[in-house]
């Protein structure tokens, strides 16, 4: 007898918000064991549910009188935003087993889903899937909490927000699973944000790599290491509604793409600030001295241009998120007697628009075109950047809608 194909189907959190949801993620899930399927399925907490939990740790750790108030233990942390979904695991188990269908919950530490001990935002380094396979032996299908571990030390652990992508992925490719399905509130992957331009089109397929561009760039339907993963393991990942039955998105190899377009994407991201030092010395390792501090003081620089010199002088400038401004001011006037500057200028008026395909690896021009449409616009471009499959532009906020629709246009990406 040959063992059946498994399946691992993923549900977030608006999909498992109220008992209604889970039914009618269940049914989906009866209808894949009917398919023939042994079915791993990963479920995220109800909606808003990590959120309120995150809450409560707040609360706890502000106790005052406490030696230093705001600071909580991250081991308490992950053993109490970890429970959201061993709720829905549970839930979902019985809903299950309700619509006759056998199946059980796993919590993390009960597969085990081993991880580091970096609670709050822990990696997986392995799973076992020995106890699931053998259930699976039995006719018995897996529901299994996502976003959860366990540390070598055997404390509960957690993969950092969104991490429930990270935990299907990994179960896929643990289990050698035919495809990873993640259900989510949105029908696919669009060409752009579709409520800042009406033609988006859903992409019937697109690469891991430009996928992984789209999500770090904040295109929030993946978390970027579940991405990450899938592209290593080659784990095919069909992003779909749980609401409609239409056809998803499917995140598969570059080979796997006939119908190639040069740009595939247009990611905008709103929060950006751009930080100018003005008259810098223009010497070894002062761009040291400069990041140096930044980077151990957690500020995540984006895009840096440093100017041509004059007079031994120039000026440097980085892009980050409007959020860090503050604390990358303060750790840039502390370091201010080792690296000397004149001044600190924030814009924090700023946008980052970026154009993404795989094309571009093939095809020259797509910069040009892109500061083309963008000048026809009369769009001011601050800053630039570019990767082998991406251009990203720094634009004074108020354009980013009229930028992303020109750009959609002009790289021909409008439903017609
Ligand atoms: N519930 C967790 C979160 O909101 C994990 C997830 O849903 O992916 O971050
Ligand atoms: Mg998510």
């Amino acid at each position: 007898m040959t063992t059946p194909p498994r399946l691992v189907m993923k549900f977030g959190g608006t999909s498992v918000a109220d008992m209604e949801r889970i039914r009618n993620a269940a049914a989906r899930v009866k209808r894949e064991v009917e398919a023939g399927y042994h079915v791993a399925v990963i479920v995220s907490a109800m909606a808003g549910e990590t959120n309120r939990l995150v809450g409560y740790v707040r609360e706890a750790a502000a106790t005052p009188g406490a030696n230093s108030p705001g600071f909580y233990d991250a081991r308490e942390y992950d053993s109490v935003v970890a429970s959201g979904e061993q709720v829905t695991s549970g839930l979902m188990a019985i809903v299950l087993q309700e619509m006759g269908v056998p199946a059980r919950s796993w919590a993390g530490w009960q597969a085990p889903v081993m991880t580091t001990a970096a609670h709050g935002s822990a990696r997986i380094t392995g799973i076992d899937t020995t106890k699931i396979v053998e259930r699976f032996g039995q006719g018995m299908h897996a529901v299994i909490a996502g976003f959860q571990g366990v540390s070598p030390e055997g404390r509960i652990t957690t993969l950092g927000r969104g991490g429930s992508d990270t935990s299907a992925v990994a179960f896929a490719a643990a289990l050698g699973a035919e495809r990873c399905d993640i259900y989510t509130d949105v029908d696919g992957v669009y060409t752009t944000d579709p409520r800042i331009e009406r033609k988006a089109r859903k992409l019937s397929r697109i690469s891991f790599e430009e996928m992984l561009e789209l999500a770090s760039l904040g295109a929030k339907v993946l978390q970027t290491r579940s991405v990450e993963l899938a592209m290593n393991h080659n784990v095919k990942l069909m992003v779909r509604s749980s609401f409609s039955d239409d056809p998803g998105t499917l995140v598969c190899p570059e080979e796997e793409i006939v119908e190639k377009n040069v740009v595939s994407g247009i990611a905008a991201e709103r929060g950006q600030a751009k930080v100018t030092l003005l008259k810098v010395a223009d010497r070894p390792g002062v761009a040291a001295s400069i990041f140096g501090p930044l980077a151990e003081g957690g500020v995540n620089v984006d895009m840096i241009v440093q100017n041509i010199s004059e007079d031994g002088f120039t000026d440097m400038t980085f892009s980050c998120a409007e959020d860090d401004v503050a604390r990358a001011k303060h750790l840039l006037e502390n370091a201010e007697p080792k690296i000397g500057y004149r001044e600190i200028v924030v814009d924090d008026d700023v946008a980052k628009v970026s154009v993404v395909g795989v094309g571009m690896r093939s095809h020259s021009g797509v910069a040009q075109t892109m500061f083309s449409a963008l000048a026809v616009d009369g769009v001011n471009i601050k800053v630039i950047t570019t990767s082998e499959i991406k251009v990203s532009v720094l634009i004074s906020r108020k354009y980013l809608e009229l930028a992303v629709q020109s750009l959609h246009a002009a790289f021909g990406l409008d439903k017609v």
